[in-house]
């Protein structure tokens, strides 16, 4: 999508800090850390948000929990723990209409959030 933010940071037209690609899913570092670890995990493909998962692209959000599984290993935040975000819409807290993830994590994250 032309106009998407997300899809900029993908195709380079804006520079990110990466830590991770494949075929399916960009993971970078998020420009306003709330964590050590802070980085999105986003699909390729343009998803406008949690809404638009559809039986056709359902397979994105498990490969996103695989990924973050392999990096939280390579990363070294797998024994500590970590935390996976998706805000979806107005009350939700979604900001960028292209879907991401956040992963946080080097810090006990709190619960429930505000
Ligand atoms: P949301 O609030 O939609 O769940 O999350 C959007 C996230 O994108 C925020 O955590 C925000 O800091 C991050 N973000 C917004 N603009 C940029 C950018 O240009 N580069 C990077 N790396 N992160 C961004
Ligand atoms: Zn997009």
């Amino acid at each position: 999508m032309s106009d998407c933010l997300f899809c900029k940071i993908i195709n380079g037209e804006i520079p990110s800090s990466k830590i991770y690609e494949d075929e399916k899913v960009y993971a970078f570092n998020d420009i306003d850390p709330q964590a050590p670890v802070h980085f999105l995990v986003v699909p390729k493909q343009h998803i406008a948000s949690a809404l638009e998962i559809t039986e056709k692209n359902a397979d994105i959000p498990g490969h996103v929990f695989m990924v973050v599984a392999k990096l939280a290993k390579e990363m070294g935040f797998a024994d500590d723990g970590y935390r996976i975000v998706n805000n979806c819409g107005k009350d939700g807290g979604q900001t960028v209409g292209h879907l991401h993830f956040h992963v946080l994590a080097g810090r006990n994250i709190g619960w429930p959030p505000g």
